[in-house]
């Protein structure tokens, strides 16, 4: 696109104010709830998909997409000669980062807790993989193939038998979804791959979809990941309880906590670097030194313009969603951290490592000047499915455990039934549910 003036970065001012986190949280910049706009049009669209299954489908990709599809399940060959026809530099750096991401994704597996409470009363909360699980990939205004890597190595890391993966079908690749993000699957060997985007692909996967003459069933799935625009994220929260989702991975966030020992130059990159996602992205600073705030602010303008997606950029750093938060120090600074809940949380500060440690809410921290949001995009080894919106507050990022579900496993001997059932009966009784109590007290008759 073209280079676009970049408008206005606003700016808060919170110093010398003394707010409660309540009224801290109100006054974070976020875009006003998209959900509530998006909600409407995105039930319709999981409405249209149950009742007219893969006709839906192929009606909202040329809606959404502008394509003709014939089928929506992505054939062998197109997986296969993907992969054959990918760019060597691209599948070794994908290979790189699948081998870091699994590294990580394999440490989170959690160990099952076993327990002799008493003797003969033994416990286990054992973990599970769930059974099947349905992936988005986004492909709107970018194309992730990285994503299919944060997708399916913890999803594979937790042992899940089952993976399919969705993608909005690109017009210029015949409907399919783009090259990379299919060769990408084909090299991590999923091989059930769907030409779908947007609400749609979660309404499939969360409910099925029965055959039609051009494409085998959807079978539904157990839970939904991925990252998306505000309409993919707009749908997970919509069907989640039939189906379990990770977070609300919605437009992308980044939050710079800086001081004065922080180079403007590296900051203003990635507040654009995030801000080229989505014109609804939000690239946020927090600092106390109003140095490096007008510091920021000047480089900002030379490298928006001079940056490729120079115009969404723009959208993004101008919209009520971005701007310059000015603290008194860094204890405000961190409670800003806290009360905004960052996707992706910088700290660019002295002793960058001992702020990191206060923080309490974010999807993922990126600790000094050596690790950007870029790194933590592509090849860290950490996920880049990161909760958006406020919602690191009470969720995780993508993670191995993400595709798990503990059960609670009770194995009590005679004995030790014994002595807990006279509590048993007692209890039951309290709650008049007597037979309770007295399917213990036959045992002993
Ligand atoms: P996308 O795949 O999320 O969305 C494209 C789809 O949106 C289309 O296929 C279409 O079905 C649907 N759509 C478009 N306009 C619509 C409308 N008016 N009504 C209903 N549906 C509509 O791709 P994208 O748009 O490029 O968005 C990718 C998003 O993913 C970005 O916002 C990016 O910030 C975000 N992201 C987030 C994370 C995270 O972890 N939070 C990570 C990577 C990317």
């Amino acid at each position: 696109s073209s280079p676009a003036a970049f408008e206005s970065f606003r700016t808060i001012d919170l110093r010398g104010q003394h707010l409660s986190p309540a009224e801290l949280k109100g006054a974070m910049p976020r875009a006003e709830t998209t959900f509530d706009a998006a909600s409407d049009a995105v039930e319709a669209i999981i409405t249209d998909v149950r009742t007219r299954g893969f006709t839906a489908l192929t009606d909202l990709a040329q809606r959404f997409d502008g394509v003709d599809q014939q089928q929506v399940r992505v054939p062998q060959e197109a997986l296969d000669s993907a992969l054959e026809q990918l760019d060597p530099a691209v599948r070794a750096a994908l290979e790189t980062a699948i081998e870091r991401t699994r590294i990580f994704a394999k440490a989170q597996r959690p160990a099952d807790a076993e327990v002799s409470i008493r003797p003969g009363a033994v416990l286990t909360h054992k973990w599970m993989p769930v059974s099947r699980v349905g992936l988005y990939v986004p492909g709107g205004l970018a194309v992730y193939p990285s994503s299919v890597v944060m997708n399916v190595v913890p999803a594979q890391a937790a042992g899940v038998e089952s993976l399919a993966l969705a993608s909005p079908p690109q017009k210029e690749f015949g409907g399919l979804p783009h090259p990379t993000i299919l060769a990408a699957a084909k090299l991590l060997g999923i091989d059930e791959v769907y030409a779908v985007g947007g609400a749609q692909a979660i309404a499939a996967f969360a409910y099925g979809v029965q055959a039609d003459a051009n494409n085998p069933a959807i079978l539904p799935v157990d839970v939904v990941t991925g990252p998306g625009n505000v309409f993919v994220a707009t749908a997970k929260r919509l069907v989640k309880g039939v189906v379990g989702i990770d977070s609300e991975a919605g437009p992308t966030e980044i939050m710079v906590l800086a001081d004065d020992t922080a180079d403007a130059r590296l900051v203003a990159a990635d507040l654009v670097s995030q801000a080229e996602h989505d014109p609804n992205a939000g690239s946020v600073l927090v600092t106390a030194s109003e140095q490096l705030a007008a510091k920021v602010r000047g480089e900002l303008k030379g490298q928006v313009r001079d940056t490729k997606h120079s115009e969404r950029v723009s959208t993004a750093l101008s919209g009520a969603q971005s701007g310059v938060i000015l603290v008194d120090g860094l204890e405000q600074g961190i409670a800003v951290c806290d009360a905004y809940a960052a996707e992706h949380l910088e700290i660019q500060t002295a002793d960058a490592e001992a702020v990191a440690a206060r923080i309490r809410s974010a999807g993922a921290i990126f600790v000094g000047n050596y690790s950007p949001v870029s790194l933590g995009d592509y090849c860290a080894g950490s996920n880049h499915v990161l909760p958006t919106g406020g919602t690191a507050a009470f969720s995780s990022g993508l993670n191995t455990t993400t595709f798990m579900r503990a059960i609670q496993v009770v194995n009590y001997n005679r004995e030790a039934l014994e002595e807990v059932s006279a509590d048993i009966v007692a209890l039951s009784r309290a709650e008049d549910l007597p037979a309770h109590g007295d399917a213990v007290s036959i045992r002993f008759e």
